[in-house]
This record gives C-alpha cells, sequence and structure tokens, in this order.
C-alpha cells in the first residue's frame, strides 16, 4: 500500500487571489495580500501542512447494477460506481490530509479571539487539500499510464449515488489507518482537512475533471471551493 509522507506543498498568495484552485477568485487589497503572505511564511516555518497521501489500486473481478466487487473479496455498495467505472478494470482508493497543525492552530486562534486570521488560515487548509488532491491524481495517472490503462475522474463518497456511509469502506481500502486517518461522528474524517477519493482505471476509461463534478454537485450553490473549466482535481 504506497504511503507518501513529508510532500511539498507550496501555497501562493495568488492561489487565493485568482481563484487558481477554487472557482472564487478574491480580490485582495495590498494590506491583505500582506498579511496572507506573512500568513503563509508562519504555516511553512511552523510546519503547519504536513500533506501525506495513501492509496491501494485493486482489480475489479465483478460488478453488479449498483455494486462492485475488488480482489474477488471486498464489495462497495454504490450506482454512481457501478455506473461510471464500468469501463474500469481497476479501482484505485485514496485518501489524502494536510495533518492536523493546522486545524489545531485554527481553533486555537478562534478560542483567543483572533477570529479573521483563523478564518484566512482555514481557507489556506481547504486551498492546500485541495491541491493535495490534484496530486493524487497525478500520480494515479502515473499509475495508470505505468499499467497501459487510462485514468477516470475523482468519484467521492457523499457525491450522488455513492453514500456517505461508504466513507468507512475507502477510508479503510485505502490505508486511512496508516496515516492516523479516522472516522468521527460517522463519516468525518479526523484531521478534519482530509478526504477520500475513488479512480477508475480501464483501457479507453472517460475522464472527467473535479469542475465536471461540482457542475452536477447539489452543494454547488453555496460552495466556496467550487471548481470551474476542465482543472483535473477533487473538491474538498
Ligand atoms: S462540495 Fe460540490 S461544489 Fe463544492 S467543491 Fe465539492 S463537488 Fe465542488
Amino acid at each position: 500500500m504506497p504511503l507518501l509522507r513529508d510532500l511539498s506543498l507550496a501555497i501562493a498568495v495568488e492561489d487565493i487571489a485568482c481563484g487558481r484552485h477554487t472557482a472564487r477568485a478574491r480580490p485582495l487589497s495590498p494590506a491583505v495580500r500582506t498579511r496572507l503572505a506573512e500568513l503563509i511564511e508562519t504555516v511553512t516555518a511552523q510546519r503547519w501542512l504536513q500533506p501525506a497521501i495513501a492509496y491501494r489500486i485493486r482489480t475489479i473481478t465483478d460488478r453488479g447494477g449498483d455494486w462492485i466487487e475488488l480482489d474477488g473479496a471486498i464489495k462497495l455498495q454504490a450506482p454512481l460506481l457501478a455506473h461510471r467505472m464500468r469501463p474500469a478494470s481497476h479501482l484505485a482508493t485514496v485518501v489524502c490530509t494536510v495533518g492536523e497543525s493546522l486545524s489545531r492552530q485554527v481553533s486555537a486562534w478562534f478560542g483567543s479571539g483572533n477570529p479573521a486570521r483563523a478564518v484566512l488560515l482555514d481557507e489556506l487548509g481547504s486551498i492546500a487539500l485541495t491541491k493535495l488532491a490534484d496530486r493524487c491524481g497525478e500520480l494515479l495517472r502515473d499509475e495508470a499510464l505505468a499499467l497501459g490503462l487510462d485514468l477516470s475522474g475523482s468519484l467521492h463518497p457523499g457525491d450522488d449515488g455513492f453514500a456517505i456511509e461508504q466513507q468507512a469502506a475507502v477510508l479503510q481500502l485505502a490505508g486511512g489507518d496508516e496515516l492516523g486517518i479516522a472516522l468521527q461522528g460517522g463519516s468525518t474524517l479526523a484531521p478534519l482537512k482530509s478526504l477520500t477519493a475513488v479512480y477508475g482505471l480501464g483501457k479507453k476509461m472517460p475522464n472527467w475533471s473535479a469542475g465536471d463534478n461540482c457542475a452536477t454537485c447539489r452543494a454547488r450553490e453555496r460552495c466556496s471551493y467550487r471548481r470551474d473549466g476542465r482543472t483535473a482535481g477533487i473538491a474538498a
């Protein structure tokens, strides 16, 4: 089970200002740019980002109308997977996290009456997670290429037709316990800035982008991290 820790993940002021990793560009005043640059320096110096990825690729051995079977033994129940992964011969389950230090600091700043800094840091954490998710897609594309296969876009527990209750199964299949990622309250991941995803690998496997996923997401109107266009990646 591949585990990648201590990954470098550079965050820039422009990531927020230009909405490069979300569909929401934010015009930033010079003062906010300066504060943000200082905050990024602090995040780097304090190592509040500890990006890590775990994933596992398994063979799809059987499938039905609303389930797929992996390695002859593991059954994932999800109509969305059965439908979108029909051309896939393999399924990758992945989990990634930016660690818990950043979220701990967000709570500390909220608790000490510094909500503006806390909100900005929380946004940085979400953008870092989105960038890390893009990295997962790049890694798996390389894995697919090595197998002579094509990679799909990502699907996530909580998508329509992929019940959030499947989060536990995907987390376990991806190796989340190896990274110290756990479920709390049934479907929420801890550390908070973590996510799970599933990708299909197959001959002529159709691909789709994070923006394509957002286009059909029921939360898109109220989501700050909605993505547009053909940008590969994932949603937080
Ligand atoms: S919640 Fe929906 S709209 Fe927001 S980033 Fe995720 S898929 Fe896109």
